[in-house]
């Protein structure tokens, strides 16, 4: 599962990146200098995590880790192979999940490639692209539709009429996911196309220090023109925290946050959103050799949880020995949840829920 981040040039997508990941994408005041999408794996900030280790005292931590894809920017006429145009298209559609970065700082010294800084005509731009290529996906898959609908098959009139519905929708200037759909349609029609615009969203307000914590008037103009759009948006002062990024001493890390107000670095929230909006959650193993969280989708049975750290453990399940976190940490141990009767044994059809610790029974 991925994320990729998107947006003009300029808006700060490489920083970003570089702050997230510790690899070195490359960032300079130039529309199109992330020309490959580069693909960082971003460890997952839990909490929870640090709270085992000082129980369990394991000889090493394993965060759950999420990749994240940058990629190259776009411009206006992508979708007719402007700039990296469809190179671009194709990157993103391989993701799971959009990060949209979104200029909200003024600074005379970075060319903005439309002349000023409008975040809302920005997304506009981005959308439009996105938008069209997408356009092009379903009246490519209309025409095959529309000859098995003609000859009086009733389940290709069933799909023309979903495609149409989308259609119409994609032509008013909206994107997929916004659409009022029913479940089956998006189920048996739309699902497997791989719209772009139906990807799940989170817009990213690149902001300066002074808004780090409280936002600015763009941020508010962002709010307004995506309220419909049931997309999370956050604020993050990225080039601060580049720059915090780059100091090597923790102490002093923590010391710059503080200065502009934040108890934890902004990118820290990203992640996690990105985390949520790719539908995925955590479970634990803790033992003495290693604390470890694993990353599943949500709604995983506990064979799959497992399968996620080997498939012989899936293949072979027998059944999985579970503890709620909540009860790992007020009881203090296994041992001591064993004693009071928590630790619960589930079958194959156990959901494994967010935070559960977790044994696997399994045969080889
Ligand atoms: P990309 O083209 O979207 O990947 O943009 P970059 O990350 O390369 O950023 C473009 C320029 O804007 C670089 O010179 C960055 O240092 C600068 N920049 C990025 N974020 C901020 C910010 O929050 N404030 C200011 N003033 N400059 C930033």
């Amino acid at each position: 599962m991925k994320a990729g981040i998107v947006g003009l040039p300029n808006v700060g997508k490489s920083t970003l990146f570089n702050c997230l990941s510790n690899a070195k994408a490359q960032s300079a005041n130039f529309p199109f200098c992330t020309i490959e999408p580069n693909i960082g794996v971003v460890n997952v900030p839990d909490m929870r995590l640090q709270k085992l280790e000082s129980l369990v005292n394991p000889e090493r931590v394993l965060p759950a880790t999420v990749d994240i894809v940058d990629i190259a920017g776009l411009v206006k006429g992508a979708s007719k192979g402007e700039g990296l145009g469809n190179q671009f298209l194709g990157n993103i559609r391989e993701t799971d999940a959009i990060l949209h970065v979104l200029r909200c700082f003024e600074d005379d010294n970075i060319i903005h490639v439309d002349g000023s800084v409008d975040p809302v005509r920005d997304k506009e731009t981005i959308d439009m692209e996105l938008q069209l290529k997408d356009l092009e996906t379903i009246d490519k898959k209309l025409e095959k539709v529309k000859r098995a609908s003609r000859t009086g098959n009733k389940e290709a009139q069933k799909e023309e009429g979903a495609l149409l519905k989308v259609k119409a929708g994609l032509e008013a200037g909206k994107s997929v996911r916004a659409l009022d759909l029913t479940d089956s349609e998006r189920e048996e029609f739309i699902k497997n196309l791989q719209l772009i615009t139906d990807k799940p969203v989170m817009y990213v307000c690149n902001v300066d220090e002074k808004a780090a914590v409280d936002g600015n008037a763009f941020v508010e103009q962002v709010k307004v023109a995506v309220k419909d759009e049931n997309a999370e948006v956050i604020v993050l002062a990225v080039g601060t925290e580049a720059d915090i990024t780059e100091l090597d001493d923790y102490e002093e890390r923590k010391m710059f946050l503080q200065d502009i107000g934040l108890d934890e670095p902004g990118s820290a929230k990203l992640i996690r959103g990105a985390y949520r909006l790719l539908k995925l959650q955590t479970y634990f193993t803790a033992g003495v050799k290693e604390v470890r969280a694993w990353t599943i989708p949500v709604g995983s049975s506990a064979p799959q949880a497992a399968g996620v750290i080997h498939t012989d453990f899936e293949k072979g399940f027998i059944r999985a020995e579970v503890i709620a976190y909540e009860d790992f940490v007020s009881l203090g141990s296994e041992a001591k949840v064993k004693e009071a009767g928590k630790m619960k044994v589930e079958g194959k059809e156990y959901i494994v829920k967010d935070g559960d610790v977790m044994h696997f029974r399994f045969n080889v």
